[in-house]
């Protein structure tokens, strides 16, 4: 059970960039947030206030998901899904940190994005993340076992996930290459990974999402995954969602593959890497992170 949500607000905001802005949060209650191990695609909830409505009262125990969930639309806000970008102590206070993707287009936007663009400091909204004070919540994908290449590609929303990865192997010596596909040539950020792991920027300037990270990873079948379903693919050597049956483990093969971004995409990445190429499910992660024309529930 996840533990309760927790008041962040907003300490600083910055424009990293065309399509990214980093929201940093602190205040008294993110004290408790924190984690003995590397976070690396350690997945947060965010829930933010809907437009002319305050943040909902939840009750801080493990009851506060039914709480929330049976609350009316209009007062609960809205729950999303982000990546920790960074998690940092100081004497006094905690700062998470936040890389929000911003989709502000008419018809192509949604409540997170609009509350990102629109942020400033003194804003509040509420966060269940990993906490010092009570057991692990869960949430962290990126398991590469016994691998000794790792093959990390994601579009936009997966880039803060990459680069806190690849920061938290920083000392490592493992192998790899890490893709990221953004929206521009200025969307590309600086990520202080190891220098064994490459890291290849493929900003799109117009082409088609998923099209260059495909080509990267030498896919070329290009059909979309034309799936009628507004659930997001998850497939991890843990969980599928898609209902095969799978055998728990970490990574076995010498490669380990961790593949995150727009559903669609991932899925045809899926197919090709797992139907054509034969890669065994141990070693590879495939987690839709969104889904064109899909507003996430919550
Ligand atoms: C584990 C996990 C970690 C994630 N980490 C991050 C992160 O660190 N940073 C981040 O920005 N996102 C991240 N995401 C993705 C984020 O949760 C989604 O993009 C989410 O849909 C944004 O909510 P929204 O309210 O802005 O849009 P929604 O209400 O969910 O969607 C409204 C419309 O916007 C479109 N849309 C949603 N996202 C995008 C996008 N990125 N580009 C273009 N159109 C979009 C949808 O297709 C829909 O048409 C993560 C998702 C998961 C599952």
């Amino acid at each position: 059970m996840l533990a309760a949500p927790l008041k962040a607000i907003v300490h600083s905001v910055t424009r990293l960039s065309p399509n990214f802005i980093r929201v940093e949060f602190s205040g008294p209650e993110l004290s408790v947030v924190g984690s003995t191990s590397p976070l690396y695609d350690q997945r947060i909830k965010l829930i933010f206030p809907r437009t002319n409505h305050p943040l909902p009262e939840l009750p801080a125990d493990c009851n506060w998901y039914e709480h929330w969930a049976g609350l009316p639309k209009e007062t609960r806000g809205v729950m999303r899904t982000y990546s920790i970008r960074s998690l940092t102590k100081a004497a006094d206070a905690t700062f998470l940190t936040v890389d929000f993707v911003l989709h502000t287009a008419p018809g192509l936007t949604g409540p997170a994005s609009t509350w990102a663009s629109n942020a400033t400091p003194g804003d509040e909204l509420l966060v269940v993340a990993p906490r010092l004070d009570s057991e692990s919540m869960g949430g962290i994908e990126f398991n590469y076992g016994t691998a000794s290449n790792v093959i990390l590609a994601g579009d936009e929303t997966a880039a803060p996930a990459i680069a806190r990865i690849l920061e938290d192997l920083a000392d490592s010596e493992l192998q790899g290459t890490a893709l990221v596909e953004v929206p521009e040539s200025d969307d590309v950020l600086k990520i202080d990974g190891p220098a064994s792991i490459t890291v290849k920027w493929l900003p799109r300037n117009g082409r088609p999402h998923g099209e260059l990270l495909k080509e990267a990873l030498a896919i070329h079948h290009m059909e979309e995954d034309a799936a009628a379903t507004d659930q997001l693919l998850w497939e991890t050597p843990e969980y599928s969602s898609t209902g095969e049956k799978i055998t728990p483990g970490r990574a076995r093969g010498e490669d380990y593959y961790w593949i995150a971004g727009e559903s669609g995409v991932v899925t045809s990445i899926r197919r090709s890497l797992v139907k054509e190429k034969g890669l065994d499910r141990s070693q590879v992660a495939f987690m839709g992170y969104w889904k064109h024309g899909v507003s996430m529930k919550g």
